[in-house]
Parts: structure tokens; C-alpha cells; sequence
């Protein structure tokens, strides 16, 4: 059975857009990820984070892997494209996020789905409203949410 599920990307180290742009195309050939659908490119100052700016989409792909195997192929995606770390112990290049899957509430050691912050994130909602404005959050709707998030720095690219 397939399952829409959402992920949430996000860099601010090195090519970010590279980063991204390396990261989705090696979910799109993964086994058991069947459609993708990426929204636009953002960048956003970080949120209880130091560095750069960073560059952060969403992508919704239909997928037969069930929820913990999908987060272990974004585990392994981070660490495939997440390597540059400029100091010990620094953020990583690259993060990934299981933001959605269905409609199915998750709470396990791993896993805690929908995202327990993605409702307090500009840089999720904005693009997450580009890709499934019609989508229902638990937390409630984009228009509340976003009102909320209104003093995080959001700038969409340009393509
Ligand atoms: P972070 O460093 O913020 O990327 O957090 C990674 C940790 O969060 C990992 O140990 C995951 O097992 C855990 N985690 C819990 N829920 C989620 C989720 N919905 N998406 C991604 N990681 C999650």
C-alpha cells in the first residue's frame, strides 16, 4: 500500500542548494519511493542554530516503505550528503525530516510524527503550503500558523 508521506530538508553548510538538489535526487531513485514532488526553494536565518543562512524545501513523495524504514533511507541520505563539518562536534550539512506520513500519529523512540516543531516553523509551513495548500494539520491551519511564525526570516528563491 502507498502512503503520501512529507520530509522537510534543510542545509546551511557548503553548496546548500547543492546539497538539496544531490539529497532529492537520490530519494527519487530509492527503492520504494514512487512519486516526488518537491516545493520551492526557501532561505531562512537559523532557529536555535548558529551559521549561515539556511536553504530549506519540502518534498512530498507517494512511497510503500513503511514509517522507520523510510527514516532509515533519510538517515543514511544525511549521512551520504551530510559529511562537511567544519569543526567538531558542527551542525550537520544536511537535515532531514519526517514531517508527515498519511495520517498516521507516530510516537516511538525514533520517531514522532507529524514532527513535534513543524508547526512552529516558517521554513516548513511556507513550503508545505506551496506543495498541499488543501492539507488539514492537527495543529491547525496554515493561516494561523504562519500568523505565528511572522518574526522567522523567510525569503523564497528565485529558480
Ligand atoms: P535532528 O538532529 O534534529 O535531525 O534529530 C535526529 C533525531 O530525531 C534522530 O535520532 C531521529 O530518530 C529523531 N526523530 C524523531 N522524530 C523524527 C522525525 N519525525 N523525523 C526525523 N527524525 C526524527
Amino acid at each position: 500500500m502507498n502512503t503520501l508521506a512529507y520530509i522537510g530538508l534543510g542545509a546551511n553548510l557548503g553548496d546548500a542548494r547543492q546539497t538539496i538538489a544531490a539529497a532529492i535526487q537520490t530519494l527519487r531513485e530509492s527503492g520504494g519511493i514512487l512519486t516526488l514532488r518537491q516545493a520551492p526553494l526557501y532561505s531562512s536565518d537559523p532557529v536555535d542554530a548558529q551559521g549561515p543562512v539556511f536553504i530549506n524545501t519540502v518534498v512530498g513523495l507517494d512511497t510503500t516503505l513503511e514509517p522507520h524504514s523510510l527514516l532509515d533511507l533519510l538517515q543514511a541520505i544525511e549521512q551520504q550528503h551530510g559529511r562537511e563539518r567544519p569543526y567538531r562536534n558542527a551542525p550537520r550539512t544536511l537535515d532531514l525530516d519526517l514531517l508527515l506520513y498519511g495520517t498516521q500519529t507516530i510516537d516511538t523512540p525514533r520517531l514522532s510524527v507529524p514532527h513535534p516543531r513543524m508547526h512552529q516553523r516558517a521554513f516548513v509551513l511556507r513550503p508545505l503550503q506551496d506543495l498541499a495548500p488543501g492539507l488539514q494539520l492537527a495543529q491547525g491551519s496554515f493561516k494561523t500558523l504562519l500568523a505565528g511564525c511572522q518574526d522567522q526570516k523567510l525569503d523564497r528563491l528565485v529558480d
